[in-house]
């Protein structure tokens, strides 16, 4: 397959998206980029183009990582205790769930309050805070020491980050947030505000495509039962309420975050990261995902297939 080629046919469709603008130095970003970076991870090939090696905000993407952390730290039994599984049917920032079928913890983690509960469950360690490690973890799980914290992004992330806000007091008001309010939303901005690569989320995605051990080292970084967890969750909630109808589309785990990232695991096939920040209306980036189904498609990659 010609990615290239592949990123002609998806280009139109930026028009049919919007950049983030609900958090200001989002608004900013040039909305005509679409990249891709692929890796596959049964005979360790790589292959890119388009704006495969531009720096954006990893947003939602994040929650892949920050839950994959707690579990290791924690265990799943513990992570499973704090968050279910299930679709909400709303925005991600919702909270009428909760309020509607009296719920005390979040429906799933990939939603921001449970996101938000989730990141309050890393503690600080060995004089290291929940952010330092949440970046040490992200830098090794993507095989890239490059990801640094944006702080332009994370000061906009602070100044209009209200409804996140709400979501931690209303959790904290249910007795469920794990940590203090000021530090767990100080951590959740900043894991919001790092900044990755198309190639970054490729291996990311490869780690969870190949049972949790990195394909470049072959050391284990998450057990089976985390990369498992994951990918299921991804598949079901990963891109909020339009899991469902990509679930048909795709077929393969995914996760999208509003700087216009996708992190893609094919198991035992392909990691893929995708960038393109035009959203649709549920923040998902539309030429990205019109890409990861094309490739999807040519790559046969739909899991429901086997
Ligand atoms: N930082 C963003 C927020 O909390 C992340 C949301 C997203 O990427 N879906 O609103």
């Amino acid at each position: 397959m010609n990615l290239n080629d592949a990123i002609q046919e998806c280009w139109r469709k930026i028009d049919e998206g919007q950049v983030a603008n609900y958090i200001p130095a989002l608004a900013n970003v040039d909305p005509y980029q679409l990249g891709i970076y692929l890796f596959d991870v049964t005979n360790d090939k790589k292959a890119e183009a388009g704006a495969s090696q531009v720096r954006f905000a990893i947003e939602s993407v994040s929650k892949v990582i920050t839950l994959l952390y707690a579990i290791e730290r924690l265990g799943l039994a513990a992570v499973e205790a704090e968050v279910g599984t299930r679709q909400t049917g709303f925005p991600f920032d919702t909270v009428l769930n909760m309020e509607i079928t009296k719920e005390t913890h979040p429906l799933n983690a990939f939603i921001n309050s449970g996101a938000i509960l989730i990141t309050s469950l890393i503690e600080e360690q060995d004089g290291q805070s929940p952010f330092d490690q949440i970046l040490k973890f992200s830098r090794k799980i993507c095989n890239d020491p490059q990801i640094t914290l944006n702080n332009d992004i994370y000061q906009s992330e602070l100044r209009t980050g209200d409804m996140n806000r709400s979501l931690a007091y209303y959790l904290k008001a249910k007795g469920v947030l794990n940590n203090d309010v000021a530090t767990t939303l100080e951590t959740y901005f900043k894991q919001c505000s790092m900044m990755v690569t198309c190639r970054s989320l490729a291996n990311l995605g490869a780690v969870l495509a190949n049972d949790g051990i990195a394909p470049w080292s072959g050391e284990r970084i998450i057990s089976t039962e985390a990369a498992t967890y994951t990918k299921s969750v991804m598949m079901t909630t990963g891109l909020y309420t339009e899991s469902g109808t990509y679930s048909v589309k795709i077929g393969v785990p995914t996760k999208s975050g509003v700087g216009g990232g996708l992190v893609s695991a094919a198991p035992s096939h392909y990691g893929i990261g995708i960038f393109s920040p035009a959203l649709d209306s549920a923040g998902n980036s539309v030429a990205g995902l019109a890409l990861l189904e094309l490739v999807s498609k040519k790559l046969k990659l739909d899991i429901f297939r086997y």
